[in-house]
C-alpha cells in the first residue's frame, strides 16, 4: 500500500521527511522499494520551503533487501517485493497518529494531508502538479473512488501527497537526510563549510557547497529535524560520505534515510512550447533583442525574442555572480533560457549560449595619409590631428567577447531543488545515457 504525506511543517519547524523517518524506524510495517521525496511546482505560493511531498510503500515484504537508512547505528532495510498488503484503515490510523503527533499546529499555512492507495496514479497528474496550481476540489474529485485520504485542518496537503504518487520515477537522483529531534544540533558556520567539502570529493554528488558565496548547502538554514542532506546519483557514495562526516566531525544524530527523488532532474521544464502559462517552467530558445540592464536592488534583465514575442529574462539579486553572464549578452546572441514564467518574465535558473553574435565597437577612423587616428569633432566629423583632413564615417572593430558558448547556471546558493545542475547534464543526456541514479 502506498502512503503519501505532505504539508506538516512550517518555515521554522519540523520537516515532513522526519515523519517518514519515524514511520520507518518504528518498524510496524516493512518498507517496499525506496521512500520517495518528490518536488512539485516550485512557483506555488503555499509552499513552506521547497514544495516537497513524500511517499513510501508499506506492508509485509519479501525478496531482496536493500539498506535505506540507519537508526541508532543499526541499518534500516526495504524489500523489493510485497508479500501481503496491510489493512488500509489500520494503516491510515497509524499514519494519522504520526502526523497528529508531529505537525505544526499553530500555523495557518500548515494543512496536512495523507493519501493511501494500492496503486500509483497516472503520470499526467504529476505533470500538472509541476506546472499548475491545482485546487483542493480538483484533487478531492480525483481521489474519490480511487484512494483513501485524510485531511487535517483544510487538508491542502492531499494535493502534494497525491501528486507525489503520480511521479513515475524514471529519472531520479538520491538524497540522504540525517536527523536529530527535538534537540537540534548546532554547528558553527566555519565547521559547516568544512563538512560541506567532504561530499565534493565524490563526483557523483551535487549542490554541496557554494564557496564563492560561503554557503554550506548540505545544511538547511532553518532549525528542522534535518541536520544535513547530501545529494547525489550513487547511493553507496552517499552512505560512505555519511560515515566519514559522522565519524570525523562528531555528528550527534538519530539516524538517516536515503530518498529516491526527482531533485536535479529538470522534470519541471517544458521545452519550447507555443504558449507560456503563468507558473509554468520552460526552456525557450530565441534571440537576445535588447541590451541587458540592471535596476536598483541589483536585479538584472535582458529581452529574448521567442517565437516572435518579447520575453523578459530576469536574474534577480540572489543569483549573485550569474547576473554577470546575463549582462554579458548582446543583441543577436542565440540562447536557451531555463526558468519559471510569470507575467511575461522568465526567472532564470540556467542559460545556454548557443551562438554568440559578433560584437563590434565603434572607433574613430585612422587617417590613411598620416597613419594617425583621427579625433572626433562631433557627429560624422573626424579630423586628422596632423593634416586636418576630414572623414565622415567611423570604423567598426569586432571585439573578442569574454563569454563563451555553453551552459551557465545560477550558483548553488540560488539553485532550485528541481533544476538539473549542469554537471548532471552529461549524466542524464550524455554518452552513458542513464535514465536515473546508480
Ligand atoms: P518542505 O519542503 O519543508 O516539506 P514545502 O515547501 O513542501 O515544505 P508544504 O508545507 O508541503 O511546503 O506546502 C506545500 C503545499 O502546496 C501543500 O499543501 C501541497 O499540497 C501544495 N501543493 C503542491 N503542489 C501543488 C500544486 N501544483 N498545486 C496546488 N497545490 C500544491
Amino acid at each position: 500500500m502506498f502512503v503519501a504525506i505532505d504539508d506538516t511543517d512550517s518555515q521554522d519547524r519540523m520537516c515532513t521527511t522526519y515523519l517518514i523517518y519515524k514511520i520507518i524506524s518504528e518498524n510496524r510495517y516493512d518498507v517496499i522499494g525506496e521512500p520517495a521525496l518528490v518536488r512539485l511546482n516550485p512557483n506555488i505560493g503555499y509552499k513552506t520551503r521547497g514544495n516537497g511531498a513524500l511517499n513510501i510503500e508499506l506492508g509485509r515484504g519479501k525478496g531482496k533487501k536493500t539498506v535505506i537508512g540507519k537508526v541508532s547505528g543499526g541499518y534500516l532495510y526495504s524489500y523489493d517485493e510485497i508479500a501481503e498488503e496491510p489493512d488500509r484503515n489500520e494503516l491510515m490510523d497509524y499514519i494519522s497518529s504520526i502526523v497528529d503527533e508531529f505537525y505544526v499546529r499553530d500555523n495557518d499555512k500548515t494543512n496536512p494531508g495523507i493519501v493511501i492507495s494500492q496503486n500509483k496514479f497516472h503520470e499526467d497528474l504529476y505533470s500538472i502538479a509541476l506546472q499548475e496550481d491545482i485546487s483542493l476540489q480538483f484533487m478531492e474529485n480525483y481521489l474519490n473512488g480511487r484512494a483513501m485520504y485524510r485531511k487535517f485542518k483544510t487538508g491542502h496537503g492531499i494535493i502534494g501527497s497525491a501528486a507525489s504518487l503520480a511521479w513515475p520515477g524514471l529519472r531520479y537522483t538520491y538524497e540522504l537526510l540525517d536527523y536529530r529531534y527535538p534537540h537540534y544540533t548546532s554547528i558553527e558556520h566555519d565547521e559547516k563549510m568544512e563538512i560541506s567539502k567532504v561530499p565534493e570529493k565524490y563526483n557523483s554528488t551535487f549542490n554541496n557547497i557554494d564557496l564563492q558565496n560561503k554557503y554550506p548547502a548540505i545544511f538547511p538554514t532553518p532549525k528542522t529535524p534535518v541536520i544535513l542532506g547530501i545529494r547525489g546519483v550513487a547511493r553507496n557514495d552517499l552512505m560512505d560520505i555519511y560515515e566519514e562526516i559522522k565519524n570525523y566531525h562528531n555528528i550527534d544524530d538519530e539516524g538517516y534515510i536515503i530518498y529516491k527523488t526527482n531533485q536535479g532532474t529538470d522534470d519541471h521544464i517544458i521545452h519550447e512550447p507555443d504558449y507560456l502559462s503563468d507558473m509554468g517552467s520552460y526552456a525557450i530558445t530565441g534571440v537576445i533583442s535588447g541590451q541587458p540592464y540592471t535596476i536598483e536592488g541589483g536585479h538584472s534583465f535582458a529581452t529574448l525574442n521567442y517565437k516572435n514575442r518579447d520575453i523578459k529574462l530576469a536574474a534577480f539579486e540572489p543569483t549573485k555572480e550569474f547576473r554577470k553572464i546575463l549582462l554579458a549578452l548582446v543583441p543577436g546572441d542565440i540562447v536557451t533560457a531555463y526558468g519559471s514564467y510569470m507575467s511575461g518574465t522568465v526567472k532564470l535558473e540556467k542559460l545556454r549560449i548557443i551562438k554568440k553574435a559578433p560584437f563590434y565597437e565603434k572607433e574613430n577612423p585612422v587617417c590613411p595619409v598620416c597613419n594617425i587616428k583621427t579625433k572626433s569633432k562631433g557627429a560624422m566629423d573626424f579630423r586628422c590631428p596632423s593634416c586636418h583632413r576630414r572623414y565622415k564615417n567611423p570604423v567598426y572593430i569586432e571585439i573578442n567577447r569574454q563569454i563563451n558558448e555553453g551552459f551557465y547556471e545560477v550558483p548553488v546558493i540560488a539553485r532550485r531543488h528541481l533544476s538539473m545542475p549542469v554537471k548532471l547534464s552529461d549524466y542524464f543526456y550524455g554518452s552513458g545515457n542513464h535514465s536515473g541514479a546508480i
